[in-house]
């Protein structure tokens, strides 16, 4: 089903090299711009985000089209936000013979995605997918997440040692804050590794594709998220502290600490990394 058009691959290099010379195209750092050309990476992605016929996927930085036309050949509508308005023109050009897809200029960041999703999806079910510009990863994954949107799963290609923290267990040393957060929100899963060498230019990381299918309820209750958030982030600001000093931080006495974290069953020793999710939960709805 791959790249069924009659266009030039958009993974072989000397056709991007001459396409991009053509537009007077130079590769922006700044804007995280690393094409992919492994041809193998794209269709996986594709499948991956189990885009379909009735449904829809909303795209992050589609650079030259290249993962838009895979999800383009399977997916019922394609919506991709660029920054970068030098690529429009490009994108015309190369998704000439895909009718079902839609380039929106704009930063993802602020972009109300909400709303954007509602008209240009309707009753779709959407699924995100996207190569991400690196220097944004975690900023996006929590905007999409944490604004709740209407999606299935964020199918998205991150820095190796980003998809290695964002898809942690609880208690590791990999773990975070931002571990944390992304298991309220989602299950997470590292699908696949790419090599640096899959990128035009390459990186000087390794990457991997990530897979957060959405949760319908959290897996846990916090009357108060805002503060549950708070408190995991304080505590992860100062790993190496125990939670009882790190969350001194946050205004709280030893006193209310230690009478709190007894609820949960947390021992006054501990640091933010022994903590699970509910723990975590418990301890915001007893502070
Ligand atoms: N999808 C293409 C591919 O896989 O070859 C390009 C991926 S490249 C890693 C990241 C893309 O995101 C670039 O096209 C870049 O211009 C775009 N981008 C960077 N910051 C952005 C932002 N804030 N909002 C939307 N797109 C952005």
């Amino acid at each position: 089903m791959s790249d069924n058009t009659t266009s030039p691959r958009l993974t072989d290099i000397s056709h991007i090299r001459d396409l991009l010379e053509r537009h007077g195209f130079h590769f922006s750092k700044k804007l995280g711009q690393n094409f992919l050309v492994n041809p193998s990476v794209c269709p996986r992605m594709a499948e991956a985000c189990g885009a379909n016929a009735d449904s829809g996927v909303l795209e992050i930085g589609p650079g030259i089209g290249v993962l838009t036309r895979e999800l383009a050949a399977r997916a019922g509508k394609v919506v991709a936000i660029e920054l970068d308005d030098r690529l429009p023109p490009v994108l015309a050009e190369t998704l000439a013979e895909q009718d079902n897809v839609e380039i929106v200029s704009g930063d993802c960041l602020k972009i109300d995605l909400a709303r954007l999703i509602a008209e240009k999806f309707g009753d779709r079910s959407v699924a995100v997918c996207a190569n991400l510009p690196y220097y944004i990863t975690s900023p996006i994954i929590m905007r999409l997440l944490e604004s709740r949107l209407p999606v299935t799963n964020i199918t998205v290609m991150v820095q190796k040692e980003a998809a290695q923290r964002l898809c942690a267990k609880p208690g590791t040393r990999e773990a975070g804050a931002v571990t944390l957060a992304v298991q309220y929100y989602a299950e997470a899963e590292t699908l696949f590794s790419v090599s640096r060498g899959s990128f035009l230019p390459a990186p000087n990381v390794d990457s991997a594709v990530i897979r957060l299918t959405v949760r319908q309820t959290p897996p846990c209750k916090a009357r108060d998220e805002a503060l549950m958030f708070r408190i995991i982030r304080a505590g992860f600001g100062q790993r190496r502290k125990t939670l009882l000093n790190s969350l001194g931080t946050l205004g709280y006495s030893k006193d209310v600490l230690t009478a709190a974290m007894a609820a949960p069953g947390v021992p006054p020793t501990a640091r933010a990394e022994q903590l699970t999710l509910e723990q975590f939960a418990a301890l915001a709805n007893a502070l």
